[in-house]
């Protein structure tokens, strides 16, 4: 299977070298070339494997060019007995009749991102080992919040890589700033940005894109790639548990085999539900696909309207992780629904840079009305959401309750009753104080992070995750902060070039 770009069809690689580069020289993203197919018989047989099995199935669908024993390998050391905290990796949990919360943080840094981060580096390694032998990979990550942390986490002192995270300063938790500025490792490095998530991937993609600072790389040894979702390598593993998912709900008898779901997927950079739409593209049966959105409801316009507006306020929300204005991967979706013609896609991709708007013509407005509803939601809301979901027996992050938010009224407004998988993206304690306020209905006044987390614990019974608990006893170890025209300056710092 080869992969071609979302701005330049003429392009062909195969998955190690989308991967290792991360972003199409031109710009555009890899996507591939032809979505496999699956039927009923390996959904059958999956649901009847493990998440180790069931990954390397569905991963040697698209990574044709990788053996056997290297997608073995990966997996096995991703997905490690341990790590995550729950043998099922990410187990599913029934909040109410017919919905169920899919639990994508169990892995070590408590946040959905983990179910790719933890696989990438060794994609990635694997990948350079075939295409690029003997540079350095170095990775520029631009995050809001839990990327970050999740991609230190899986690429510290992985040997032959380079990791450089940049973050807004005020955009991200305390617990997030805290996960992040005190991460061990030789190979890693993380700097503040003034300006907001945007700012940040701009700047990364900047940097990315321009030959001068390529040139430089090369000849020291070192190339860039991109843990961000834009990789290739990112959306893959994200696949994988949708179709899991869909293989414990027929495992356990909630379903049958040939029954539809829905899924629904609190969205910022548009990957993770990208990731949905390739399940579902490639045959497992999904009704509906439910975008959710928070405050920053660039999605839910574009999605109903067909138009895709940036020039609006930015809010930012007890979702941070969602506080997102350019949803990188919707380049993708629009790829394939415009028939792969990447000719219009430059012209999409164009008009936003130059205008921050663009419009899609009707075709593809009424594919995305059939595949998708989208909803967004406020922080009240999301706060009464995290209180009645609690008061019902679960207790959710910001995130997961915009989700679960955005879904009720989704079912409320169509009676649609179908089994619907709700994607839950965080721990909740990665979150304490918005959780704290919506659990107890007041605002936790002068008290710091970790007698929120304290506070939490006491007001419901739920555990923190060690790995959140411990930071209090963590010293920062980085404590820079750049504007964005330095970020390239600092890249240079931290490889000492
Ligand atoms: C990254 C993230 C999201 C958004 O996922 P996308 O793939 O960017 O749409 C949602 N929730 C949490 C907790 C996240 O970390």
């Amino acid at each position: 299977m080869l992969y071609t770009s979302t701005r330049d069809k003429t392009v062909h690689v195969s998955s190690a070298q989308a991967i290792a580069h991360g972003i199409s020289a031109e710009g555009g993203l890899f996507v591939p070339e032809e979505i496999p197919v699956v039927d009923q018989a390996f959904l059958k047989e999956l649901s009847g494997l493990d998440y180790i099995s069931r990954a390397k199935r569905v991963l040697s669908l698209y990574l044709t060019d990788f053996t056997e024993e290297e997608i073995d390998f990966c997996v096995r050391g991703a997905y490690a007995p341990g790590k995550f905290s729950s043998e099922k990796v990410s187990p599913l949990h029934t909040i109410a009749d017919g919905a169920h919360v899919l639990e994508l943080w169990r892995g070590p840094t408590c946040a959905f991102k983990d179910m790719a981060l933890q696989l990438l580096p060794y994609l990635l390694t694997t990948a350079a080992k075939k295409t690029v032998a003997d540079k350095t990979i170095v990775i520029l990550v631009a995050t809001s919040g839990d990327t970050g942390k999740a991609a230190l986490a899986g690429f510290c002192d992985v040997p032959g890589t380079r990791i450089m995270v940049f973050y807004p300063n005020d955009g991200v938790s305390p617990m997030q700033k805290l996960q992040m500025t005190t991460q061990e490792g030789s190979n890693v490095s993380v700097c503040a940005i003034n300006g907001n998530f945007d700012d940040a991937q701009n700047g990364v993609k900047a940097i990315f894109t321009d030959p001068d600072v390529a040139k430089k790389l090369d000849e020291n040894g070192m190339m860039f790639s991109s843990a961000n979702s834009i990789n290739w390598g990112r959306l893959v593993p994200q696949i994988v548990y949708y179709i899991s998912a869909y293989c414990d709900l027929l495992a356990d008898g909630t379903i049958e085999n040939g029954d539809s779901i829905n899924i629904v997927v609190p969205t910022g950079n548009f990957g993770n539900i990208l990731a949905a739409y390739y399940a579902r593209q490639m045959g497992v049966p999904v009704k509906t696909l439910v975008c959710a959105s928070n405050a920053n409801n660039v999605l839910t316009e574009f999605l109903q309207s067909g138009v895709y507006d940036r020039n609006r306020p930015f809010f930012t929300t007890t979702s941070p992780s969602m506080d997102i204005l350019i949803s990188s991967n919707l380049e993708r979706l629009l790829f394939h629904l415009a028939g792969d013609d990447d000719a219009r896609v430059r012209g999409w991709m164009a008009q936003l840079k130059d205008t921050g708007r663009y419009t899609v013509e009707d075709d593809i407005k009424e594919k995305l009305q059939t595949l998708f509803a989208a909803g967004c939601c406020d922080d009240e809301a999301t706060k009464a959401t995290i209180a009645k979901t609690w008061h019902d027996g679960y207790l959710c992050d910001t995130h997961t309750a915009v989700a679960v938010n955005v879904y009720e009224a989704y079912a409320a407004k169509t009676g649609d009753k179908t089994p619907t998988v709700i994607a839950s993206t965080a721990n909740p304690y990665k979150f304490s104080k918005a959780v704290l306020t919506a659990v107890t209905g007041k605002e936790p006044d002068g008290i710091d992070e970790f007698a929120q987390v304290d506070a939490l614990i006491a007001a419901t019974g739920e555990p923190c995750p060690p790995q959140l608990a411990t930071l209090k006893e963590k010293t920062p170890r980085f404590l820079d902060c750049c504007s964005r025209e330095e970020m390239a300056q600092k890249v240079y710092e931290m490889l000492g070039i």
